[in-house]
């Protein structure tokens, strides 16, 4: 096995069935406690003093583990925030390009995690403002009474560190308890953990202690379904007077399989109390700001799938664009993230690809839309993500090669990209107008230094007529990992630019007079 590099922390545990839940594969709650003694040892290998577990971000459970086979987790500290631990650290020594983007990426967390309360609160009031899927009530809704479950524990010296504190992972793992319980209470199958939100531990508890968990659903979306757990403590004085301190909450996610491991659609809920209708819009709020996140947070490779430009097979590069459009186009699985006025956000999750879809509403013809859009050397007008554009190669009337060059963003350098733009008008039977964008290689314009060459997998827009005066403008786009933080950041509600290049698209459309169209044509 290999060695653990200096300032990281190994942990291997054979799971034993102790570990395992009553199908025989590890508990996610030992999980979480293993996890937590792991990070605990980097972080006092690192301070030199006893470490606590403050917060928690957002943990992905992707695989499971079985009785019998041994798991190995990995611990290093990436970046130490001199406050966040209310003690000075010495700085962390960064060897390698991955420290280096851990550190970078651990900051991004960390402003992701101090913006979070201000995001959920904005994200609450806008998710009661769209159309409510309470109001149209419907048959086969469930009240989440029957899924509240109490389970008090006490605090024992096996629970705690040295000086007493109880352990983070110990409380989690007390809290799975009591999710996987109320879980199980909707669907009766067998609730599976797929991830736990973002948390902070608010106070210490202590030995001697009792913990009061508190769960209850919250909502459900298809096939997942939120349980929240509050946590209070009680010291032996506050538990004879009924008066106990919040030290966390948490929100954790489950899937649920039937006897046959095929995933449960879960049934919708109707919140019924005051209470009941502030955590069903809290999940709500609390997913999209998750999956904004878990793109920001699991930095992922980028696998270089750029198409190389080849002069004589033009036909069938220009044809595939097209072709990969129109399967993006028609996936299934499209969830709306926000929907305001005239513009409405859906994005789909496929394992580690993220597309979105923006759609608008706009009042002008289809024509004279497709035909604004397709030529890329006006998108400088109208998206702010687009600094110059010009065409490099033109391949045909309807294949143009375009050069772009993107603004400067956070202090890195510019991004630039050459992309084969495949414009469609309708077939016959049609009135669908269709503009594929993908990434080329052109030899002729190689990388520069001065900027980050990035990629588009697959884009575009389809235009789709209403009626002869207004149209809807699809946008497509299949993100890479170049440009995911970005649009991470904003499906999580920390800035409303995608919200804002569309209505600035909608405006330029609008503004655009039919008789230029004509004089164009
Ligand atoms: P909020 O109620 O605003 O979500 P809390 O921190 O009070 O925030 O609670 C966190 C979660 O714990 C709630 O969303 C709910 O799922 C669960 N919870 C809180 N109180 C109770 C309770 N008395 N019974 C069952 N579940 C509860």
């Amino acid at each position: 096995m290999e060695r653990p590099a200096a300032g990281e922390v190994h942990m291997s545990q054979a799971i034993q069935p102790a570990h395992a839940n009553s199908r025989g594969e590890l508990s996610a709650g030992q999980l979480l406690k293993w996890i937590d003694a792991t990070a605990c040892l980097a972080a006092e290998k690192h301070a030199g003093v006893s470490c606590v577990t403050a917060s928690v971000d957002d943990i992905q459970f992707e695989e499971t583990a079985r009785v019998g086979q041994v798991i190995t987790i990995k611990a290093k500290v990436t970046r130490a925030f001199s406050t966040s631990m209310e003690i000075h650290l010495k700085p962390v020594t960064l060897l390698t390009e991955q420290d280096h983007v851990e550190h970078n990426l651990a900051s991004e967390r960390r402003k992701v995690r101090l913006q979070h309360e201000d995001t959920f609160q904005n994200l609450v009031k806008e998710s009661g403002k769209f159309d409510d899927p309470v109001c149209d009530e419907e048959d086969g809704m469930v009240s989440t009474r029957g899924t509240s479950v109490q389970s008090i524990e006490l605090v024992l010296p096996p629970h705690a560190n040295h000086h007493g504190n109880t352990f983070g992972g110990q409380i989690m793992a007390w809290m799975e308890t009591v999710a996987t319980i109320s879980a199980s209470r909707l669907c009766r199958a067998h609730p599976l953990l797929k991830s736990v939100d973002m948390f902070k531990f608010r106070g210490p508890s202590t030995v001697g202690d009792r913990l009061v968990f508190n769960a209850i659903v919250n909502n459900t979306f298809q096939t997942c379904v939120e349980v929240g757990v509050r946590v209070e403590a009680f010291d032996c004085q506050e538990w004879a007077e009924g008066r106990g301190r919040h030290i966390n909450s948490a929100f954790l996610i489950y899937n649920a399989v039937n006897h046959k491991e095929e995933l449960v659609t879960f049934p919708r809920v109707k919140p019924m109390s005051k209470d009941d209708f502030r955590r069903y819009h809290g999940a709500i709020a609390r997913k999209r700001i998750r999956l904004g996140r878990k793109y920001v947070i699991s930095h992922k490779e980028e696998v270089p799938l750029c198409i190389r430009w080849d002069g004589s097979d033009q036909a069938s590069l220009s044809e595939d664009n097209v072709e990969a459009f129109k399967k993006l186009v028609a996936k299934s699985g499209w969830e709306v993230t926000s929907a305001v006025e005239k513009i409405k956000i859906y994005t789909l999750e496929e394992r580690d690809i993220l597309s979105v879809w923006v759609e608008k509403h706009v009042e002008k013809p289809a024509h004279l839309a497709y035909h604004l859009l397709s030529d890329f050397t006006k998108r400088p007008l109208w998206d702010p993500h687009y600094v110059s554009c010009e065409v490099v190669d033109c391949v045909s009337e309807d294949d143009q090669i375009y050069y772009i060059t993107c603004p400067r963003a956070n202090g890195t350098k510019p991004k630039d990209l050459v992309v084969l733009v495949s414009r469609r008008r309708p077939p016959k039977d049609s009135d669908t107008y269709m503009v594929a964008v993908k990434s080329v290689i052109l030899p002729s314009v190689p990388p520069s230094p001065q900027y980050i060459r990035s990629e588009i997998i697959c884009a575009g827009f389809l235009i789709h007529a209403t009626d002869s005066s207004s149209c809807t403008v699809s946008y497509f786009n299949q993100i890479s990992a170049s440009i995911l933080p970005y649009f991470a950041g904003n499906l999580g509600g920390w800035s409303k630019s995608i919200e804002e290049t569309a209505a600035s698209c909608i405006q330029f459309i609008e503004n655009a007079t039919d008789d230029g169209l004509i004089s164009i044509f």
